[in-house]
């Protein structure tokens, strides 16, 4: 059986690929050409996770899922949000983006925060949604060299190191994306 991940990241789809049953194989964007880029403009992560995952059924046909990932925090009303990717601007720099929320933060009274990772799946007719959350707060400063994105900053709950100074298998175990793929391996596990 062939699913689409929408991604072309090689990490992810290695990662998943290691994780599905066997008789199922992984394809990425690259492998059906699809190389234009795929609208996320619902302004919502559940949302754009689901519009990426319907572009590919309607314009490929193909089975498949597509996830988004955001960071909420809390004394910012949920953003970065949707936004997490470019909140410092469209340079996509992870530096840039944690400089700025660091900043935001400066006169808040609280820090908290959480990671959430969307998967919406097309398979057999059916459309699933899976959601991975990890809460934790966002440090006052950098710590670490692991990872990417904004984890030298964030510290999830009952840890005192920051998600760039845990293994990333640790990471995966408590992390938004790891909890979130493992729904989904479950329910491919069941299909
Ligand atoms: P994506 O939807 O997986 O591309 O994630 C969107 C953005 O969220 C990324 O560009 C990163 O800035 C941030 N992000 C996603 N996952 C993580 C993570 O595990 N740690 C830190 N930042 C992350």
């Amino acid at each position: 059986m062939q699913i689409v991940f929408a991604t072309n990241n090689p990490n992810k789809i290695k990662e998943v690929q290691s994780l599905v049953p066997q008789h199922i194989q992984l394809l990425s964007l690259k492998d059906i050409n699809c190389i234009e880029e795929i609208p996320e403009t619902t302004g919502t992560i559940e949302g754009n996770a689901q519009q990426k995952a319907n572009y590919i059924k309607e314009n490929y046909g193909y089975d498949c899922f597509a996830d988004d990932t955001g960071l909420e925090v809390e004394a910012l009303n949920g953003a970065p949000g949707v936004d997490t990717a470019h909140y410092a601007g469209p340079q996509r720099n992870a530096s840039d983006n944690m400089d700025k929320l660091l900043t935001e933060l400066e006169t808040k009274n609280s820090r908290k925060a959480q990671f959430k990772t969307v998967i919406a799946l097309h398979l057999n007719g059916q459309f699933k949604t899976f959601i991975g959350i990890c809460k934790g707060e966002i440090t006052k400063e950098k710590h670490g060299e692991k990872g990417f994105g904004y984890d030298p900053i964030f510290k999830a709950e009952g840890y005192d190191q920051t998600f760039a100074e845990i293994s990333l298998e640790e990471k995966n175990k408590i992390g938004h994306r790891g909890k979130a793929v493992q729904q989904l391996i479950n329910y491919l596990n069941q299909s």
